[in-house]
């Protein structure tokens, strides 16, 4: 039944949220829901002349090609940067401009030196906060890449965060100048950062990434196939949304393997066992999901300890706050395994099939949570009360489900509405229509929407295929209208 057949407790709240979405370490302007970004922060200096529509001599790609070369200064904290992107046109029709998100300038870590656009200098462009749009010398038709390149300077901000460069390491997320998702019908999916949550949504793009440092001894942890070079590695990772790393000097790196996929967790030397706690939980967990959701979508799947706040989910790659990993008791009733198990789902629930994050977080955050759930049941049965309380019922549950970011202002009663709630309402559905048709649902969503970003409505689309029974009633209690 719903509501719930569980009680709603109220229970002390702990200072530990467990969730995975870190907002930006920087002070913010209030959020608003809404794509615009007018105020230009850098007038953009005397256009080119206009030239004639022409093909480009790059081929065209299925999806975005990101080819970047990084000089790092390890104790500089700054990335030096060269970036081509190969982009085929995602709006189905001629664009005479295009914006890229470029997330490091909200933290004024940014400094564009160089630009060309099809291979000539170009200098048509504006930057309003986190977004550049180019005006285009000529107009990129729907069969013909856009070729950009891009030399820019990072100078990581101290302040712990998703990007930032602390006693520990460098955390690289959301660094590249990247070509939001579109959508048709609503165009560029470009909105603002909340003072909780996440708000970018990329499509699949293909990435090449040349790390190096003159520095011997930094470690360079990131994600694909690894090709060792001198001074540094390449890393290539198809069909990935972002491409998130990690630097640091001292962390030892565990190996394992989950049904052939290798799984890696790199962690500070003093965190040994609890990292390898991490990585039987990891090795359990991507079987799982595997056989409940599908293939898992990359090579190789990275754990990192970070040394920011929660923790952040990326392509093959994840980013785990210290804090679980000091707190580790040697049981499976912590955050770390929890948390665990909840980033790796986000391989299927975000990078697999994307969502709009800013509007409809819930999609992947109420399915990861509710995957941690189905970890517990299937790897620890014993457990499963404990995760209920623990995870969901100590805190008191209201908001709903269907909360964008910029719904709350403070990152508790956003997780309790998206995650907790979320997670909810799909144990309620599972209830009402049965384990099997609620899993024939989540494989079959993930199925028709990989490599796409779905709706809610789509996901809903999907789920009463699979119900005998109608939901509107559960819907309309657990979402807001
Ligand atoms: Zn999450």
């Amino acid at each position: 039944m719903f509501p719930s057949r569980r009680a709603f407790l109220c229970w002390a709240l702990l200072p530990l949220l467990a969730a995975c979405a870190a907002p930006p370490a920087a002070p913010l302007s209030p959020a608003i829901p809404t794509a615009a970004l007018t105020a230009p922060a850098r007038a953009s200096a005397t256009p080119q002349p206009s030239l004639p529509p022409s093909p480009t001599p790059w081929g065209l790609p299925e999806r975005p090609q990101y080819i970047l070369n990084v000089d790092i200064d390890y104790d500089a904290a700054t990335l030096h940067v060269h970036e081509i992107a190969v982009l085929p046109n995602p709006g189905g029709q001629p664009l005479a401009e295009v914006p890229l998100i470029v997330e490091p300038r909200w933290l004024d870590a940014f400094e564009l030196t160089a630009l060309e656009v099809n291979g000539q200098d170009w200098a048509d462009y504006e930057f309003a906060q986190g977004v550049m749009t180019i005006t285009l010398p000529e107009a990129w038709a729907t069969d013909a890449a856009l070729h950009l390149e891009l030399t820019y300077l990072l100078r990581l901000p101290a302040t712990p965060g998703t990007l930032s460069a602390t006693e520990r390491q460098l955390h690289v997320a959301n660094w590249v100048a990247a070509l939001p998702a579109y959508a048709a019908g609503e165009g560029w999916l470009i909105h603002p950062p909340g003072l909780v949550g996440e708000h970018l949504v990329f499509p699949p793009a293909d990435f090449d990434v040349t790390l190096r440092s003159d520095d011997d001894s930094v470690m360079l942890m990131a994600p694909g196939a690894r090709t060792d070079l001198e001074g540094g590695a390449q890393f290539t990772l198809p069909r990935a949304r972002a491409f998130t790393w990690s630097a640091g000097r001292d962390f030892i790196t565990l190996v394992g393997d989950a049904d052939g996929i290798p799984l890696q967790v790199v962690v500070y030397p003093e965190h040994e066992r609890a990292g390898q706690a991490a990585l039987d939980a990891l090795a359990q967990a991507v079987p799982l999901y595997q056989e409940l959701f599908g293939p898992y979508p990359h090579e190789g799947l990275m754990l990192v300890e970070a040394s920011f706040t929660d923790g952040l989910e990326s392509d093959a790659f994840f980013f785990l706050d210290q804090l679980y990993f000091i707190e580790y008791d040697g049981t499976p009733t912590n955050y770390l395994t929890t948390i665990a198990v909840h980033e790796a789902a986000h391989q299927w629930w975000y990078s697999a099939v994307g969502n709009n994050a800013a509007l409809e977080p819930w999609l992947d955050e109420a399915l990861c949570t509710f995957s941690e759930l189905l970890f517990y049941e299937n790897v620890h049965p014993s457990l499963v009360e404990w995760w209920w309380y623990f995870r969901i019922e100590r805190f008191r549950l209201e908001g709903a489900v269907n909360s964008a970011i910029y719904d709350q202002a403070d990152f508790l009663p956003y997780v309790k509405a998206v995650y907790f709630l979320g997670a909810h309402f799909l144990d309620d559905v599972r209830e009402l229509i049965g384990e099997p048709n609620l899993l024939a649902a989540l494989r079959d969503y993930r199925q028709r929407y990989d490599g796409d970003i779905a709706s809610a409505e789509e996901f809903f689309a999907v789920l009463e295929e699979h119900s005998p029974v109608n939901l509107d009633n559960l819907r309309a209690y657990y979402f807001k209208p």
